[in-house]
C-alpha cells in the first residue's frame, strides 16, 4: 500500500503538471471508484474546473478546484495515478481519465479499493469525516518529539500500533513504521507510553530522516505492490530498507543478529531483537 513518501512523490508529479491545467472531459469507467458520491456527481464537479494546488494529508491527496470544491484520490491498496499523452494505450484497469490539453490524467487501480471524490471543504466534516480525524503529518505539519509526545499520550497498546494510527499519525504504514521504529532502536511492541523521552527523541529523528530518505528515492516499490509516480517510474527506496521484507538475513546496522518476523494486527513486522529494545 502507498504509504506517505510514495503519495508525496504522486503530489508533487502532479503538482508539476496538473496545476493550473483546464480539465476538458471526464471519463468513469468503474463505479466503485466514485462509490462515495456517483460517476455523474465526478464528472459533474470536475469538467471544466481547474487544480489551482495539490496537497496532501497522511495518505490522502486533495486538490483544491477554481470552482470552490476539491478533488480528494486515495490510492488505498494499488491505486496509481498516471499522467501520458492523450490516444497512448490506457493500461487495464484504468476506471477515471481527466483530459487536460494533449495529455489525459489517468486513475488506475487493479484491486479498486481506490477513491476519487469532489467535495465542499466547507463541508468537509460530513462529506470526508476521515480526513478532519487524521492526526499529525510527520511532514506537512511541524513534527519534533513533543509533537510525537503529545501524538503517543494515553495509550499503552504497542508503539507499531499506535504510529499504523492514522488518528494519531498519518501517512506512516507497514514498511515506513519498521523501517522507523529500527532507526530509532525501539521494539515495535513497546508500550506507547512507557518510551523514555531520549526514545521519543530518537523516534521523531527517524520518522523524519527516514520520510525525507525515502521521499527523496521516490518511494518505495515491492514486488507485491505497483506503485509507481505519475509517469511510471518505480521508486528506489526498497534497495535501502534496514529491516523490512529481510527475514532471516543478518541485520545490515549490528551485523550480527539475524532479523526476525512477528506479527501485529495481522501484519508482518520486522525488527532486529539485538538492535532494537
Ligand atoms: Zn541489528
Amino acid at each position: 500500500m502507498p504509504e506517505l513518501p510514495e503519495v508525496e512523490t504522486v503530489r508533487r508529479g502532479l503538482e508539476q503538471t496538473a496545476v493550473g491545467r483546464r480539465i476538458e472531459r471526464v471519463e468513469v469507467g468503474r463505479e466503485r471508484t466514485v462509490r462515495r458520491t456517483s460517476a455523474q456527481a465526478l464528472i459533474d464537479g470536475l469538467t471544466g474546473t481547474r487544480i489551482t494546488a495539490v496537497t496532501r494529508r497522511g495518505k490522502s491527496l486533495v486538490c483544491p478546484l477554481d470552482s470552490g470544491d476539491a478533488l480528494m484520490i486515495h490510492l488505498r491498496m494499488s491505486g496509481r495515478v498516471l499522467v501520458a499523452n492523450r490516444g497512448s494505450h490506457r493500461p487495464p484497469h484504468t476506471h477515471v481519465v481527466m483530459t487536460m490539453g494533449t495529455e489525459e490524467l489517468r486513475f488506475v487501480d487493479p484491486r479498486t479499493f481506490g477513491e476519487m471524490v469532489v467535495f465542499d471543504p466547507d463541508r468537509a466534516s460530513v462529506e470526508l469525516p476521515e480526513l478532519g480525524r487524521l492526526g499529525v503529518d510527520p511532514v506537512a505539519d511541524p513534527f519534533d518529539a513533543a509533537v510525537l509526545r503529545a501524538a503517543l499520550a494515553g495509550t499503552r497498546r504497542g508503539i507499531k500500533a499506535v504510529l499504523l494510527d492514522q488518528h494519531r499519525v498519518a501517512g506512516l504504514g507497514n514498511i515506513y513504521t519498521d523501517e522507523v521504529l529500527h532507526r530509532a532502536g525501539v521494539r515495535f511492541d513497546r508500550p506507547a507510553d512507557q518510551l523514555r523521552p531520549v526514545e521519543i527523541r530518537r523516534l521523531a529523528g527517524a520518522v523524519t530522516e527516514v520520510l525525507a530518505e525515502a521521499i527523496e528515492l521516490g518511494g518505495s516499490t515491492l514486488d507485491d505492490t505497483q506503485y509507481v509516480d505519475i509517469l511510471g517510474n518505480t521508486g528506489s527506496y526498497q534497495e535501502h530498507h534496514l529491516v523490512y521484507g529481510r527475514e532471516g538475513e543478518v541485520c545490515l546496522t549490528c551485523g550480527k543478529a539475524p532479523i526476525r518476523r512477528a506479527s501485529v494486527g495481522g501484519r508482518s513486522t520486522f525488527f532486529c531483537a539485538r538492535c532494537q529494545r
